[in-house]
Protein backbone atom coordinates (compact mmCIF):
# COMPACT_ATOMS: atom_id res chain seq x y z
CA UNK A 1 0.00 0.00 0.00
CA UNK A 2 1.01 3.37 -0.87
CA UNK A 3 0.43 6.64 1.36
CA UNK A 4 1.46 10.64 1.21
CA UNK A 5 1.63 12.69 3.62
CA UNK A 6 2.25 16.42 3.76
CA UNK A 7 4.04 17.51 6.92
CA UNK A 8 3.19 21.42 7.40
CA UNK A 9 3.95 23.77 9.61
CA UNK A 10 0.99 23.25 11.96
CA UNK A 11 -0.81 19.55 10.81
CA UNK A 12 0.44 16.94 9.20
CA UNK A 13 -2.07 15.31 7.15
CA UNK A 14 -1.83 11.48 5.79
CA UNK A 15 -3.94 10.24 2.55
CA UNK A 16 -4.24 6.85 1.43
CA UNK A 17 -6.81 4.78 -0.97
CA UNK A 18 -8.61 1.84 0.23
CA UNK A 19 -10.01 -0.89 -1.70
CA UNK A 20 -12.38 0.85 -3.04
CA UNK A 21 -10.16 3.27 -4.23
CA UNK A 22 -12.23 5.95 -1.46
CA UNK A 23 -9.71 8.50 -0.07
CA UNK A 24 -8.88 8.03 3.04
CA UNK A 25 -7.43 11.05 5.11
CA UNK A 26 -6.10 11.51 8.64
CA UNK A 27 -4.25 14.70 10.17
CA UNK A 28 -1.65 14.52 13.29
CA UNK A 29 -0.48 17.68 14.85
CA UNK A 30 3.19 18.51 13.41
CA UNK A 31 4.87 19.32 16.85
CA UNK A 32 3.69 15.51 17.56
CA UNK A 33 5.75 13.74 14.60
CA UNK A 34 6.00 10.46 16.96
CA UNK A 35 2.62 10.09 16.65
CA UNK A 36 3.34 9.79 12.70
CA UNK A 37 5.28 6.87 12.88
CA UNK A 38 3.38 4.89 15.59
CA UNK A 39 0.74 5.30 13.06
CA UNK A 40 2.52 3.98 10.52
CA UNK A 41 4.10 1.00 12.24
CA UNK A 42 0.23 0.26 12.76
CA UNK A 43 -0.13 -0.25 9.35
CA UNK A 44 2.41 -2.92 8.10
CA UNK A 45 1.04 -3.03 4.67
CA UNK A 46 2.36 0.17 4.02
CA UNK A 47 5.14 0.47 1.01
CA UNK A 48 5.39 4.04 -0.16
CA UNK A 49 5.18 6.52 1.17
CA UNK A 50 5.29 9.66 -0.65
CA UNK A 51 6.01 13.30 2.11
CA UNK A 52 6.09 17.18 0.80
CA UNK A 53 5.98 19.77 3.32
CA UNK A 54 8.05 21.98 5.22
CA UNK A 55 8.46 19.65 8.05
CA UNK A 56 9.90 16.93 5.40
CA UNK A 57 13.11 16.85 6.99
CA UNK A 58 11.83 16.55 11.04
CA UNK A 59 9.41 13.89 9.68
CA UNK A 60 12.30 11.74 7.80
CA UNK A 61 14.50 12.11 11.03
CA UNK A 62 11.89 10.21 12.75
CA UNK A 63 10.21 7.45 9.86
CA UNK A 64 13.29 7.52 7.63
CA UNK A 65 14.28 3.63 6.69
CA UNK A 66 10.77 2.42 7.27
CA UNK A 67 9.73 2.38 3.87
CA UNK A 68 10.47 3.40 0.32
CA UNK A 69 10.15 7.23 0.55
CA UNK A 70 9.34 9.51 -2.44
CA UNK A 71 10.15 13.12 -2.08
CA UNK A 72 8.53 16.14 -3.59
CA UNK A 73 8.61 19.70 -3.48
CA UNK A 74 5.65 21.33 -1.47
CA UNK A 75 3.85 23.45 -4.58
CA UNK A 76 4.11 20.96 -6.99
CA UNK A 77 2.60 18.59 -4.52
CA UNK A 78 -0.28 20.95 -3.63
CA UNK A 79 -1.17 21.81 -7.39
CA UNK A 80 -1.32 18.22 -8.24
CA UNK A 81 -3.49 17.55 -5.36
CA UNK A 82 -5.75 20.37 -6.20
CA UNK A 83 -5.77 19.40 -9.58
CA UNK A 84 -6.64 15.91 -8.80
CA UNK A 85 -9.61 17.01 -6.16
CA UNK A 86 -10.79 19.50 -8.87
CA UNK A 87 -11.20 17.13 -11.19
CA UNK A 88 -13.06 14.98 -8.91
CA UNK A 89 -15.91 17.66 -8.55
CA UNK A 90 -16.06 18.19 -12.46
CA UNK A 91 -14.44 21.18 -12.27
CA UNK A 92 -12.10 21.52 -15.22
CA UNK A 93 -10.95 25.11 -15.17
CA UNK A 94 -8.34 26.65 -17.92
CA UNK A 95 -7.28 29.04 -15.42
CA UNK A 96 -7.56 29.28 -12.43
CA UNK A 97 -6.25 31.10 -8.80
CA UNK A 98 -5.26 28.69 -6.28
CA UNK A 99 -5.18 30.54 -2.20
CA UNK A 100 -3.77 28.02 0.54
CA UNK A 101 -4.48 28.81 3.30
CA UNK A 102 -2.51 27.00 5.62
CA UNK A 103 -0.61 28.03 8.71
CA UNK A 104 0.74 30.91 6.29
CA UNK A 105 -0.84 31.62 2.57
CA UNK A 106 0.22 31.18 -0.50
CA UNK A 107 -1.26 32.37 -4.10
CA UNK A 108 -0.48 30.03 -6.92
CA UNK A 109 -1.79 30.69 -10.71
CA UNK A 110 -2.63 27.71 -12.66
CA UNK A 111 -3.26 27.17 -16.25
CA UNK A 112 -4.07 23.62 -17.81
CA UNK A 113 -0.97 21.61 -16.21
CA UNK A 114 1.36 24.32 -14.92
CA UNK A 115 1.50 26.47 -12.09
CA UNK A 116 3.60 29.31 -10.87
CA UNK A 117 3.94 30.77 -7.49
CA UNK A 118 2.38 34.57 -7.68
CA UNK A 119 2.74 35.28 -3.97
CA UNK A 120 1.55 35.14 -0.38
CA UNK A 121 1.40 36.37 3.05
CA UNK A 122 2.10 35.96 6.44
CA UNK A 123 -1.44 35.75 7.26
CA UNK A 124 -3.03 33.16 7.34
CA UNK A 125 -4.39 29.99 10.01
CA UNK A 126 -1.47 30.75 12.03
CA UNK A 127 -2.58 34.24 12.31
CA UNK A 128 -5.77 33.37 13.16
CA UNK A 129 -5.04 31.30 16.61
CA UNK A 130 -2.49 33.63 17.45
CA UNK A 131 -4.33 36.73 17.28
CA UNK A 132 -7.50 35.09 18.93
CA UNK A 133 -5.14 33.83 21.66
CA UNK A 134 -3.10 36.80 22.31
CA UNK A 135 -6.30 38.86 22.48
CA UNK A 136 -9.03 36.70 24.29
CA UNK A 137 -6.47 33.63 26.08
CA UNK A 138 -8.04 30.91 23.50
CA UNK A 139 -5.75 29.18 21.64
CA UNK A 140 -7.89 25.99 20.52
CA UNK A 141 -8.67 25.90 16.92
CA UNK A 142 -12.11 24.46 17.27
CA UNK A 143 -13.12 26.68 20.26
CA UNK A 144 -11.58 29.45 18.03
CA UNK A 145 -14.00 28.72 14.82
CA UNK A 146 -17.60 27.71 17.21
CA UNK A 147 -16.90 31.14 18.49
CA UNK A 148 -16.28 32.72 15.75
CA UNK A 149 -19.67 31.69 14.23
CA UNK A 150 -21.65 33.71 16.84
CA UNK A 151 -19.69 36.54 17.10
CA UNK A 152 -20.76 40.12 15.62
CA UNK A 153 -17.87 42.32 14.33
CA UNK A 154 -20.33 45.44 14.31
CA UNK A 155 -18.98 47.12 16.51
CA UNK A 156 -15.23 46.61 15.97
CA UNK A 157 -14.92 47.10 12.02
CA UNK A 158 -15.40 50.38 10.76
CA UNK A 159 -17.08 50.12 7.27
CA UNK A 160 -16.81 52.44 4.42
CA UNK A 161 -20.60 53.68 5.49
CA UNK A 162 -19.69 54.78 8.73
CA UNK A 163 -17.24 57.09 7.82
CA UNK A 164 -19.45 58.51 4.70
CA UNK A 165 -22.61 58.63 7.09
CA UNK A 166 -25.25 60.47 5.52
CA UNK A 167 -23.28 60.82 2.26
CA UNK A 168 -22.86 58.77 -0.94
CA UNK A 169 -20.01 56.64 -0.96
CA UNK A 170 -17.56 55.90 -3.48
CA UNK A 171 -17.31 52.37 -2.95
CA UNK A 172 -19.48 49.89 -1.56
CA UNK A 173 -20.43 51.26 1.85
CA UNK A 174 -20.50 47.30 3.36
CA UNK A 175 -16.84 47.11 2.72
CA UNK A 176 -14.18 47.39 5.55
CA UNK A 177 -12.19 50.72 5.80
CA UNK A 178 -10.49 49.71 8.34
CA UNK A 179 -10.71 46.27 10.62
CA UNK A 180 -10.84 47.05 13.88
CA UNK A 181 -11.27 50.62 13.79
CA UNK A 182 -14.04 51.69 15.33
CA UNK A 183 -12.81 50.42 18.80
CA UNK A 184 -10.03 53.78 18.50
CA UNK A 185 -12.36 56.13 17.29
CA UNK A 186 -15.77 55.51 19.48
CA UNK A 187 -16.52 55.18 23.08
CA UNK A 188 -14.80 52.37 24.85
CA UNK A 189 -16.86 49.17 25.74
CA UNK A 190 -16.01 46.16 26.69
CA UNK A 191 -16.57 43.38 23.68
CA UNK A 192 -17.14 40.12 24.07
CA UNK A 193 -14.69 37.23 23.11
CA UNK A 194 -16.73 35.80 20.04
CA UNK A 195 -16.91 39.34 18.39
CA UNK A 196 -13.49 40.16 19.27
CA UNK A 197 -12.36 36.62 17.40
CA UNK A 198 -14.97 36.79 14.99
CA UNK A 199 -13.02 40.41 13.77
CA UNK A 200 -9.84 38.37 13.93
CA UNK A 201 -11.57 36.13 11.55
CA UNK A 202 -13.10 38.76 9.35
CA UNK A 203 -9.35 40.89 9.42
CA UNK A 204 -7.36 37.11 8.05
CA UNK A 205 -10.10 36.23 5.49
CA UNK A 206 -10.26 39.88 3.97
CA UNK A 207 -6.15 39.97 3.79
CA UNK A 208 -6.08 36.73 2.21
CA UNK A 209 -9.04 37.75 -0.21
CA UNK A 210 -7.93 41.29 -1.04
CA UNK A 211 -4.38 39.88 -1.72
CA UNK A 212 -6.09 36.69 -4.19
CA UNK A 213 -8.40 39.27 -6.20
CA UNK A 214 -5.21 41.22 -7.08
CA UNK A 215 -3.17 38.65 -8.27
CA UNK A 216 -6.75 37.28 -10.16
CA UNK A 217 -6.86 41.06 -11.96
CA UNK A 218 -3.57 41.04 -12.94
CA UNK A 219 -3.36 37.40 -14.51
CA UNK A 220 -7.23 38.03 -15.68
CA UNK A 221 -8.65 35.43 -13.95
CA UNK A 222 -12.22 34.57 -12.49
CA UNK A 223 -12.29 31.76 -10.27
CA UNK A 224 -10.53 31.74 -7.08
CA UNK A 225 -10.19 28.10 -5.19
CA UNK A 226 -9.35 28.64 -1.42
CA UNK A 227 -8.02 25.37 0.24
CA UNK A 228 -5.45 24.57 3.34
CA UNK A 229 -6.93 23.49 6.54
CA UNK A 230 -7.68 27.05 8.03
CA UNK A 231 -11.00 26.84 6.15
CA UNK A 232 -12.10 23.02 7.78
CA UNK A 233 -15.40 22.84 9.41
CA UNK A 234 -15.35 27.31 9.75
CA UNK A 235 -18.06 28.13 7.57
CA UNK A 236 -17.61 31.52 8.81
CA UNK A 237 -14.05 32.02 7.59
CA UNK A 238 -15.78 30.87 4.32
CA UNK A 239 -18.63 33.10 4.43
CA UNK A 240 -16.32 36.01 4.48
CA UNK A 241 -14.07 34.75 1.70
CA UNK A 242 -17.17 34.16 -0.68
CA UNK A 243 -18.86 37.20 0.19
CA UNK A 244 -15.32 39.25 0.00
CA UNK A 245 -14.69 37.86 -3.27
CA UNK A 246 -18.05 37.89 -5.16
CA UNK A 247 -18.13 41.51 -4.00
CA UNK A 248 -15.30 42.23 -5.92
CA UNK A 249 -16.88 40.75 -9.15
CA UNK A 250 -14.44 37.09 -8.36
CA UNK A 251 -15.82 33.71 -8.47
CA UNK A 252 -14.79 31.99 -4.97
CA UNK A 253 -14.43 28.00 -5.23
CA UNK A 254 -14.47 25.40 -2.10
CA UNK A 255 -13.76 21.97 -2.62
CA UNK A 256 -14.16 18.62 -0.39
CA UNK A 257 -10.86 17.12 1.05
CA UNK A 258 -8.90 20.67 0.43
CA UNK A 259 -6.86 20.96 3.00
CA UNK A 260 -5.54 17.01 1.82
CA UNK A 261 -4.36 18.47 -1.19
CA UNK A 262 -0.53 18.19 -0.55
CA UNK A 263 -1.17 14.65 0.75
CA UNK A 264 -2.98 13.61 -2.13
CA UNK A 265 -0.42 15.07 -4.46
CA UNK A 266 2.13 13.58 -2.46
CA UNK A 267 0.58 10.36 -2.84
CA UNK A 268 -0.23 10.28 -6.69
CA UNK A 269 3.68 11.17 -6.94
CA UNK A 270 4.29 7.78 -5.96
P1 LIG B 1 1.93 25.48 6.01
O1 LIG B 1 1.34 24.94 4.72
O2 LIG B 1 1.85 26.97 6.09
O3 LIG B 1 3.27 24.89 6.33
P2 LIG B 1 0.07 23.65 7.30
O4 LIG B 1 0.23 22.79 6.10
O5 LIG B 1 0.27 23.02 8.63
O6 LIG B 1 0.99 24.95 7.21
P3 LIG B 1 -2.81 23.66 7.15
O7 LIG B 1 -2.77 22.33 7.78
O8 LIG B 1 -3.35 23.77 5.77
O9 LIG B 1 -1.38 24.33 7.24
O10 LIG B 1 -3.63 24.68 8.05
C1 LIG B 1 -3.22 24.95 9.39
C2 LIG B 1 -4.29 25.83 10.01
O11 LIG B 1 -5.53 25.12 10.06
C3 LIG B 1 -4.01 26.21 11.45
O12 LIG B 1 -3.24 27.38 11.52
C4 LIG B 1 -5.42 26.42 12.01
O13 LIG B 1 -5.88 27.73 11.75
C5 LIG B 1 -6.26 25.47 11.20
N1 LIG B 1 -6.60 24.19 11.85
C6 LIG B 1 -7.54 23.34 11.39
N2 LIG B 1 -7.66 22.26 12.17
C7 LIG B 1 -6.76 22.40 13.16
C8 LIG B 1 -6.40 21.60 14.29
N3 LIG B 1 -7.00 20.44 14.56
N4 LIG B 1 -5.41 22.04 15.08
C9 LIG B 1 -4.78 23.20 14.83
N5 LIG B 1 -5.10 24.00 13.79
C10 LIG B 1 -6.06 23.62 12.96
MG1 LIG C 1 0.48 23.22 4.08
Amino acid sequence: KAIGIDAGGTLTKVAYLDQNNELVLTTFPSNDLQSVKSWIIDHPDIEDIGVTGGRTEQLLDVIKTMKSIHYIVEFEATLKGVRFLLNKEGYFFERSMITNIGTGTSIHYMEDNTHIRVGGTGVGGGTLIGLSALTTGITDYNEIREMAANGNRESIDLLVKDIYQGMDTPIDGHLTASNFGKVGITQSMKHPAEDIIATVQGLVGEVITTLSIQYAEEKNVQHIVYIGSTLSNNDHLARVIANYTRTKKHTPVFINDHGFSGAVGALLNI
